[in-house]
């Protein structure tokens, strides 16, 4: 069996309808979506109804509860406030409700390993903390149970692992085999506002059969989304930073 996780999509449709054309592909049913599907990009709501007819399995990201009103906007930089707000007028009332109501984490399990899924970090998720240093992956890795743990948040690709001992490590940044005796947090990166230097849309694929996970990389129509970006009125830092995904 093999899933997709997909994380910050940030209302980028081009990027969106790639990267699912992408794991139709590969004939890859099971998806997850882990949040922030609105903020930044010009299409939230188009993107809200595009994951909504792949996948019920979505949590919530800060920017889309920064967009409905659940997230106070002070502790977001000016570029991030203003798209949240911009994304908070064009959502609907059923768009805003379904965003309120996605939870903060959701459990599953592949080939019977467990999988913890959420946004930011497993402990205190709602505190919207960044997973950035081994110290603070150590951190996370005592405060969940589960076997794999599949983050977004950050925007940058990494996998840490675990030994038997308490000891991190990173494992790599664009493919892990999962080792029998190692626990496991990855961070799938972003569908469309990647900020690891590769502009492409970036999701991962997990497979239980073969015990490995990897990142996937997708062109899309960046010029039209940034496009749409200037068209709409958002600011244009946010336009041009997807071609450099930096
Ligand atoms: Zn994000």
């Amino acid at each position: 069996m093999r899933c997709a996780l997909i994380s910050d999509i940030h209302g980028n449709h081009e990027a969106l309808t790639a990267v699912l054309a992408d794991i139709k592909q590969k004939g890859i049913k099971d998806i997850f979506c882990l949040g922030d599907t609105v903020g930044y990009g010009a299409e939230p709501a188009k993107c809200l109804a595009e994951i909504g007819g792949y996948t019920d399995q979505i949590i919530a990201g800060n920017h889309d509860h920064g967009a409905v009103g659940l997230l106070d906007l002070s502790s977001f930089n000016i570029n991030a406030r203003k798209a949240a707000e911009w994304t908070g007028k064009k959502l609907g009332a059923p768009e805003k409700d379904f965003l309120k109501k996605l939870p903060l984490h959701l459990k599953a399990s592949i080939q019977g390993n467990e999988m913890l899924i959420v946004h930011s970090t497993p402990h205190k998720p709602e505190d919207w903390h960044y997973i950035l240093s081994l110290d603070e992956a150590e951190y996370q890795f005592e405060k969940f149970t589960e076997r794999l743990c599949f983050v977004g948040h950050s925007h940058q690709p990494v996998f840490w692992e675990c030994d038997a001992n308490g000891k991190c490590s990173i494992a790599g940044k664009e493919y892990v085999h999962l080792e029998k005796d190692r626990r496991y947090i990855i961070n799938v990166g972003s569908v469309g506002q990647p900020r690891d230097g590769d502009p492409r849309a970036t999701y991962a694929i997990c497979d239980g059969e073969r015990m490995e996970a990897a990142i996937r990389r997708v062109e899309y129509d960046i010029k039209s989304a940034q496009e749409k970006i200037i068209r709409a009125g958002l600011p244009a830092r946010l336009a041009e930073r997807l071609s450099t995904g930096i």
